[in-house]
Formats: structure tokens, sequence, C-alpha cells
């Protein structure tokens, strides 16, 4: 048995999703059982987060005019990709129900003026509900039967909303009641990616971009011959292809380089994918939805490819850098604490923080979608410290990207730092941040935003040659 994953990109509209239905149809033919797992429709999930916090922080009527757009815009996906009035009434349906559900919920944390991570758990969750509603539809339109079922009744995880952990062994008793059955009729399910609930139900997800996750937690849990991820690139490439024309893709890594490539932000897989599927050596494979034909990426314990990969280039836009500046001597080492944990509580994720040597400041990285949110929860948290003067500043300072160069692991990627470096200075980059890890071979900058793609393409050329 296969689980077969699609992200949003891939069900970004009605074609897009006839396409994925007709591509998952071919699959089942050639491979035989399998199971489907979806995202939501690209952007769904940013808007819904966005409508939770305009809810939360007055605007309800913007939330609302964001809910009236997701409406318009499944009902739309809808009724271009549905032939059959039944089909078509169901979905439709299921739709309304959905936003419904919503529009309560904004009025509710409109009310109390405050969204918790639980509540923005209930509401993120939303956009794969739909999406998988859409594709199911789809599925039985072109008779592949399959029913949509919602990963709340399957994937087990605590508590830590925002990015629970899953219980592997709650989770596979659920997973095989509910799916084996259905899959031994030959039904396709059709799992809602990045949800899942706690143990009496509350629900939770996994983490942004967590549908990757939910695939290999599938995978493990119903013991698949492989799990494939299908996003709109060629696999795990040495750079982002929209950026650098020339970049190759990486057609084997082993699962611990592809987990490292993942933790540093490549875009095509959760970090969190690989584990569950390495322990049981299922092989895992990253393909490209628009080039069905490409192989795409292999991840494997044993890469049969001779000689070290190239070095990876991972680039990531839309960030902003947060900083929060002291007065002097008045620093303490608790205000980063304190940042850190005000953050989590509101739910942003920070990707990268540094605390200067000499001048006393901290400076943080979350996604420009997190800017206004976590500015408020700042200031909220450090207005004391402001109005008695023990903090000067606490502050937006750019709009950043990051470039993360990831060496092959072992002896070939060593050097990889002083090269990046070089490379820098040679085009005169402007360095906001750096961030190393442990090891030799990986290192993380950020640059402006403007700058990043340009800086990518001439490292990429630069270490490339060596
Ligand atoms: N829709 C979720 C997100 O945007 C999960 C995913 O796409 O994997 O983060
Ligand atoms: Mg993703």
């Amino acid at each position: 048995m296969l689980v077969v994953k699609f992200g949003g990109t891939s069900v970004r509209d009605a074609t897009c999703m006839a396409h994925v239905a007709g591509l998952i149809g071919d699959t089942r033919q050639r491979h035989g059982p399998l199971v489907v797992v979806v995202s939501a429709m690209a952007g769904v999930t940013n808007t819904l987060f966005a409508l939770a916090r305009a809810a939360a922080s007055g605007h309800e009527e913007q939330a609302r005019g964001m809910l009236e757009e997701l409406l318009a815009r499944h009902l739309a996906t809808a009724g271009e990709l549905l032939r059959t009035s039944e089909e078509l009434g169901q979905a439709q349906q299921a739709i309304r129900t959905v936003i419904e559900e919503l529009s309560r919920y904004i009025r509710s944390i409109a009310l109390l003026g405050e969204v918790t991570v639980r509540t923005l758990d209930l509401v993120a969750g939303a956009g794969e509900r739909l999406s998988c509603a859409l594709v199911a539809a789809a599925l039985r339109e072109r008779g592949v039967p399959a029913e949509a079922v919602w990963a709340t009744e399957l994937i087990v995880t605590d508590a830590h909303f925002g990015a629970a952990e899953p219980d592997l062994e709650q989770s596979r008793l659920r997973i095989c009641e509910r799916l084996r059955p259905l899959v031994e009729r030959g039904t396709v399910p059709v799992v809602t990616g990045y949800i899942a609930a706690t143990p009496d139900g509350v629900p939770t997800t996994l983490g942004r971009g967590g549908s990757d996750f939910t695939a290999a937690i599938l995978g493990a849990c119903l013991e698949a011959s492989e799990v494939w991820i299908w996003s709109d690139v060629d696999g795990i490439l040495t750079a982002d292809p929209n950026i650098v024309p020339e970049a190759r893709t990486l057609a084997e890594l082993s699962y611990a380089d592809a987990a490292t490539l993942a933790a540093f932000g490549a875009e095509v897989l959760h970090p969190k994918t690989v584990a569950p599927l390495m322990e049981r050596g299922i092989p895992l494979r990253l393909l490209n939805t628009f080039r069905p034909e490409h192989p795409g990426t292999r991840v494997v314990s044993q890469p049969q490819a001779e000689g070290p990969r190239p070095p990876a280039i991972i680039s990531t836009h839309g960030l902003s850098l947060l900083g929060i500046a002291g007065n002097g001597a008045a620093w303490t080492p608790e205000v980063a604490g304190r940042a850190l944990s005000t953050l989590a509580k509101a739910g942003v994720e920070v990707l990268m923080f540094s605390q200067s040597f000499s001048e006393r400041t901290l400076s943080l990285l979350v996604r420009q979608a997190d800017r206004e949110a976590s500015l408020a929860a700042l200031e909220r948290e450090f207005g004391d410290d402001l109005r008695a003067g023990r903090l000067s500043k606490v502050a937006a300072l750019s709009q950043v990207g990051t470039i993360s160069v990831v060496g092959a692991p072992g002896g070939h990627g060593a050097g990889i730092v002083p090269k990046t470096f070089a490379a820098l200075g040679r085009l005169n980059t402007p360095v906001v941040s750096v961030s190393q890890s442990a090891s030799e071979y990986h290192v993380s900058v950020v640059v402006p935003e403007e700058e990043v793609d340009a800086t990518v393409r001439f490292i990429h050329r630069e270490l490339d040659a060596q």
C-alpha cells in the first residue's frame, strides 16, 4: 500500500484538483491500493490565521470579509470541478458547514478580544477539511471510490497546540481500524493533512507544513510500502529552481541527509516527516505533480549514488526581523526567555534568534505574516519595561530572507562555511545575521529580502564551480 500526499499548490484550483484526481486514479491502477493525504488549497491556511487574528484585534468585519472570500473560492472550485448535481450539492453543503463553524469562531474570538493557541488550531485546520471534501468528490466522479476522512479521528497527539506531538501507538490502532476496512473494499481514503486531536478529541495541528508529517504517520502506522509527497517542484534540488534555473535535483538522499535539508527549511519536506519512515525503512519519494514523469528525489537508508552530493542552498523569503533593545546596563538574560515564551504563546514560530554580544539587543526572525501579532504580543509583554526605561525599543527592523548552505555530510561538506563567506564577500552582500550550527558543513545567513535571489544565484554558481 502507498500513502500519497498532495501539497497546497497541487490542489490550488479546480484544474489542479482535476489533474490530481487523474494522477491518483493512474497511480492506483499501476501500484494498487493507496491512501491519499491533502493539504489546504494554497494560501488558505495563511488566510485562516489572518482572520483569527483580525477578529482578536477588533477587526471582526475584516475577518468576515476574509471568510466570504474563502467561501467564494471553495464554492467556485466546486462548481468548476464537479459535474454531477449530487456530488456538487454534497460538496457545497460540506463547504457551508465548515464556513458556518468558522463564522461562529470569529464571533467568539471577537467577543473575547483574544485568540488562544488552542482556538487557533481549531480555525487553522479548516482548510484541509474543505480541500479533502473536494478531492474525494472529484475522485468519485471519475469512477474511483473515495471517502473523505478527517485525521482528527485518526491521529492522537498531546495538547501542544500549534505543533502537537503524535502518539504513534494510540494512533496506529485508530488508523488501522478506520482505514484498513476502507482500503480492503477498494475505497481510497482521502485524509486531511495537518490536523489531529488529543485523546479526548480536542483538535490540534502538527505545525505549519505538517501535512507531510501526516503522510509519514499514516505510512508508518499502516506499514506502507512507500510514501510519496507530491508538490510543485522536482523533489529536493540544489537550489530553488524558480531562482536558479540550472539547479539540479538530488536523485537520492539518505534519511539523515534529507532530514537535515528539511530542518534548514527545504520547503518540500516538513522536518518531522523523516523519522517515522526511517525507523521502519519505508522509502520516501518527492515528486512533482505537474511533471509526474520526472523521477524526483528518493529518500532511503542506503543511497546508491556514487560520490558526494553537491551542496544544497535553501532560501526563504517573506521574513521579518524583530528587535528588542536594552538600555545599557539594564539588560538581563531573562529578556530572551520572556520574548521566546511570549511568541510561543501567541502561536508564532521563531525561526532564528540571536543576542548580540556588546549591544544588548535581541533579534528574532519570524514570518512576515506573523509580524503584527508578534509585535503586539511583545509590546504587551514588555510594556512596563519600555515605560520604565529598562528597555529602549521593541520594533520590526527589516524585511529579510535567509540563505542556508548545506554541504554533503561527512568530510566532503567541510569547508562550506569559509567558501560561503568568501562568496558573500565577493558579491558584497550585506549580511544581517548569521547562524552556524555545531557542524562544519552548514551555515545560515539572514540578508535583506531583495538580496536573496541574486545572492543564491551567485553562491550556487561559485560553489558548484569548486
Ligand atoms: N495547510 C497547512 C499549512 O499551510 C499544512 C500543510 O500545507 O502542510 O501549513
Ligand atoms: Mg509543504
